[in-house]
């Protein structure tokens, strides 16, 4: 049962090349079947989520957290009847476009293009995986997903201004996404906020009492846990009440989300592109408690003094590698090499660069700087 705001894949705007239907999987499971099998989903593996040099097997990358945000996502749109097919392939497709090294990669490659006058932005190089670089059919470049696929890797989680993007014209810039993509930047900020505390807690760089002093409503939770379960271990009274935090915050975001849509009056698809904002949200309480979490993450986990020599080296490694190419392109892959007769050569670089694993940019430092 879908809702009348919800996306109807029998609607859809369809695919760049015309294909002929599947006679059992409809467009957005085709999409997200064909994320599946893509080489860049399955280098996600090999990608920094926070941490780089991972002490333990347990830590998240970058494929177990877009695992864990197409669960958050799927049981929020299915309560409030979205479209739980295409809402589950923006979530897998999410962070495709992630360079290696986690957020350090990024930084370090956007500055590295800023000195040609470009920039790097994981959004913009995700719609170029899928549309040109993917290359599995004979009969196109690239994944040729739906319209709302290619929509959603874009406007997800922020807005891009028509006039400085005319490259992005197509995908309705003056427009509202649907509810389907909009709910992926906050089900991202659920996965990443509890996981973040779980993993950083499991790397002894944070404490509960820590935890406990930055995040008020983690404290909360701890002490419901605490009095619920006297006599469990640390960990497990840590565990629950990093659970109740968790819940607290997907059912908000659903019953606040749900309450939105009724208060807006929007009925219809259309009316959510309309509509003057996005309408998938935390309620005022809820957004302070989210906004705590990710402060607190901020300044004791990803800028903590553990975490910052890790940060250093890779950013180093993608600026001297960069570097290294845009003296010697004659060193990069010869398809990239051709590819450069077509574009700039640090956007060439930059998207070799940005296809890169971990442990595969580790090995060309190895080979090309040291
Ligand atoms: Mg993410």
């Amino acid at each position: 049962m879908l809702a009348e705001y919800a996306v109807r894949v029998e609607r859809t705007r369809g695919r760049r090349y015309p294909e002929l239907p599947h006679p059992y999987r409809n467009d957005y499971q085709r999409d997200r079947d064909r994320i599946i099998h893509a080489r860049a989903f399955r280098r996600l593996e090999n990608k920094t989520q926070v941490f780089t040099d991972r002490i333990s097997d347990h830590f998240r990358n970058r494929l177990t957290h877009t695992i864990e945000v197409a669960q958050i996502s799927r049981t929020i749109a299915e309560q409030l009847q979205l479209n739980v097919d295409l809402t589950e392939t923006l979530a897998l497709v999410h962070d495709i476009g992630h360079p290696p090294f986690g957020h350090a990669g990024e930084k370090a490659l956007d500055e590295a293009m800023k000195q040609h006058g470009l920039f790097f932005d994981h959004n913009l190089h995700a719609l170029r995986i899928v549309d040109n670089f993917e290359m599995r059919y004979a009969a196109f470049r690239g994944l040729n997903l739906t319209f709302e696929v290619r929509e959603g890797i874009i406007k997800h989680s922020r807005d891009y201004p028509p006039d400085k993007y005319p490259q992005l014209t197509e995908y309705l810039l003056d427009q509202r996404p649907p509810l389907e993509a909009q709910l992926i930047d906050l089900t991202d900020e659920i996965a990443y906020n509890t996981a973040d505390l779980d993993d950083g807690y499991e790397a002894e760089i944070l404490t509960v009492q820590l935890i406990r002093d930055g995040v008020p409503a983690f404290a909360r939770a701890h002490a419901e846990a605490e009095k619920k379960y006297p006599d469990a271990s640390e960990k497990l009274k840590f565990n629950e009440a990093l659970k109740l935090f968790f819940n607290r915050l997907v059912t908000d975001l659903i019953e606040n989300t749900r309450t939105r849509i009724k208060d807006s009056g929007v009925k219809s698809l259309e009316e959510v592109r309309n509509y003057p904002e996005r309408l998938v949200a935390f309620s005022p309480v809820i957004d302070v408690e989210r906004r705590q979490a990710k402060e607190f993450l901020y300044a004791n986990l990803y800028f903590s003094p553990d975490l910052k020599a890790d940060k250093v080296r890779a950013e180093e490694i993608v600026g001297e590698l960069f570097h290294f190419w845009m003296e010697h392109p004659e060193e990069l892959p010869s398809s990239y090499q051709s590819k450069a007769e077509s574009e700039p050569l640090a956007r060439i670089v930059c998207d070799y660069i940005a296809g890169m694993t971990d442990n595969f940019i580790l090995a060309q430092q190895k080979r090309y700087i040291r």
